[in-house]
């Protein structure tokens, strides 16, 4: 305790560190238990007690607190365009590429997709900026076997476990990372709207090369060692591949016109952009560049719901360490019932975040496998996908609020990066807008239900909840009718229905039943409006006890 001339300093909450972030977070080990039983353990504990030291949690401030700067101009007024970053940067990334969260599971065996999205999950309640490039490369990898040429000189270093951020052409560095640019002035969403525009130039070795003019007003991570680029051709919107450096080592003629002054994401470059003429080889068939990008969609936006559970979790973790040791009117703040329903609630919000990125993640997994019931999860996945990333990532500004109130004036405080709280804050918005905003996801969901066969895989889903809870029961017998005439309007009361209902299901498989109750009596009798509000007989102590970090 620190004396000062007029008073001693009490009553005020340690740092959380030193602590294995995997070993605390029980619904994510019972996930796992449930999805991939085999799994090895010792890598996300290792994984675990890296981002819970004091070391790594020092190295996540300063990436946020040092940003990256923009380098338009070497000293000599020649055309650089480089993106410096604080060292704390360089070392996350080392730490997520050598944990194999970027692109590894692609040459990896089943369940290697599951052992990422853990990993994936617990980074991004410690650092949320760097999991940026590392989950646009897992997005991108795959996109890459449209071109054998181009996959067969890339994707060994894409799927390596290393971070080399030297400036060399790709086919020569150890490990490699990329990014993606859709989004322009004119349009995100709406990718039609694209202007940007690509000329033959010629049949190379990577196949067929363009030129590219025009610009995108999003191209996150510009460091990255190549982004796949939507740009327009006769033939429609069509995905290239842009390296940073070209094969001979100079650089493509990709202008970053600067970096975007965001809310939170602050160890993360988001830059806008302009092709000059940039030469990019053109993946997989001229004209089909939404639907490759909305393939890797189904993967960043299973990041998003991943990191956003994450964040979730962290910020749980932050609120209880803190109620533990502080004291207000004569008792912890764990002991007060009205702060303890509150903590228990978000506790189950955390439990059944992570239950439905987790189980997105593991039809992730089984699609990617033939065989196995690869057919039933990939109709699954499709389902899962806008469900769990417009839900998850729906709930996480709310949740923050929460979580941060938990720790009273100290969670506003930004103390130069020292209070993660506010970062955590910071951050929960974005993964709500980007990749597809909820109202997008909400008409996606539409989309997917309109096949009758993802309409049967989603009432197998549910089937658990017969006879388990009546009020879950109920809601599941409104969405036959629902489901016959999906309106537009009404896209986004169906989507949080649905993924209160699956998420019931998943925790009903895979959590104690107190779980399952409190989740059911919380969420679908009472209404998913204000947390601390647990409904009577919700058990409390269970779900603390099994939310302490
Ligand atoms: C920090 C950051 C980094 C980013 N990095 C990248 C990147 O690296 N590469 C990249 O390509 N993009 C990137 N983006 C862009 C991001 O993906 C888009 O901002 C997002 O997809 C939304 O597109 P938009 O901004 O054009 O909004 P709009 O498309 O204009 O959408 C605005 C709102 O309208 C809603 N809306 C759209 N259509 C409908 C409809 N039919 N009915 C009802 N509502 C609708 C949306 O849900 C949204 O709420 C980044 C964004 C941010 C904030």
């Amino acid at each position: 305790m620190t004396t000062h001339a007029t008073h001693e300093v009490f009553n005020q909450s340690s740092e959380l560190t030193g602590v294995d972030l995997f070993a605390g977070h029980r619904p994510l080990q019972e996930a796992l238990r449930t999805l991939a039983p085999d799994l090895d353990l010792a890598p996300l504990h290792a994984l675990g007690r890296a981002l819970g030291s004091a070391e790594l949690q020092a190295q996540a401030r300063l990436a946020n607190r040092y940003p990256p700067r923009l380098r338009p101009y070497d000293r000599g007024g020649r055309r650089i365009d480089e993106v410096e970053f604080h060292p704390a940067y360089h070392a996350l990334m080392q730490c997520a590429a050598t944990h194999g969260l970027q692109a590894a599971p692609w040459a990896r065996p089943p369940g290697a997709h599951i052992a990422r999205a853990a990993g994936f999950l617990l980074f991004n309640g410690v650092e949320a900026g760097v999991m940026c490039p590392i989950s646009m490369s897992y997005a991108a990898t795959p996109a890459l076997r449209a071109n054998a040429a181009l996959y067969a000189a890339w994707g060994p270093g894409l799927s390596a476990p290393a971070y080399d951020p030297r400036p060399l052409p790709g086919p020569q560095k150890a490990g490699l990372t990329m990014g993606m640019g859709m989004t322009e002035k004119q349009g995100g969403s709406d990718l039609r709207a694209i202007t940007s525009r690509a000329e033959f130039d010629q049949d190379t070795d990577w196949g067929r090369c363009f030129r590219l003019t025009g610009h995108k007003w999003f191209f996150s991570a510009p460091m990255s060692d190549a982004h796949l680029v939507l740009a327009r051709t006769a033939a429609g919107p069509s995905g290239f591949f842009v390296p940073r450096l070209l094969p001979d080592g100079s650089r493509n003629a990709l202008q970053i016109q600067r970096l975007k002054d965001k809310l939170g994401n602050h160890a993360n470059a988001s830059a806008e952009v302009e092709f000059d003429g940039a030469l990019g080889w053109l993946v997989g068939e001229e004209g089909r560049g939404i639907a490759q990008i909305l393939e890797m969609g189904t993967l960043t936006r299973l990041d998003c719901a991943l990191g956003s559970a994450g964040l979730m979790r962290q910020a749980l973790a932050l609120a209880l360490h803190h109620c533990t040791q502080r004291s207000a009117f004569g008792r912890p703040l764990i002991e007060q019932p009205l702060m303890r329903s509150v903590l228990a609630d978000l506790a189950l919000e955390v439990e059944g975040a992570t239950a439905l990125a987790m189980r997105l993640a593991c039809a992730v997994d089984v699609s990617e496998h033939p065989g196995g019931g690869a057919a039933r999860e990939a109709l699954l996945r499709r389902l899962l996908t806008p469900i769990a990333k417009f839900w998850v990532c729906k709930r996480g500004s709310h949740f923050a609020q929460e979580a941060m109130e938990c720790l009273g004036g100290n969670g506003y405080v930004e103390d130069e990066g020292h209070g993660p709280m506010a970062r955590l804050y910071r951050e929960m918005p974005l993964n709500s807008i980007w990749e597809g905003a909820g109202n997008v996801m909400a008409l996606d969901l539409l989309r997917a239900l309109r096949g009758e066969a993802v309409i049967e895989v989603l009432q197998q889903e549910l089937a658990v909840l017969h006879g388990a809870h009546p009020g879950a029961e109920r809601l599941a017998a409104t969405l036959s009718y629902r489901l016959a005439v999906p309106e537009e309007a009404q896209a986004r009361r169906l989507a949080r229905d649905v993924a209160l209902l699956l998420q019931a299901a998943l925790l009903r498989r895979q959590a104690p039943e107190g779980v399952f109750a409190a989740f059911c009596a919380a969420r679908i009798d009472a209404g998913a409006d204000l947390f601390g509000a647990l409904p009577p007989g919700c058990d409390v102590d269970l779900l603390l006890e099994r939310a302490m970090p």
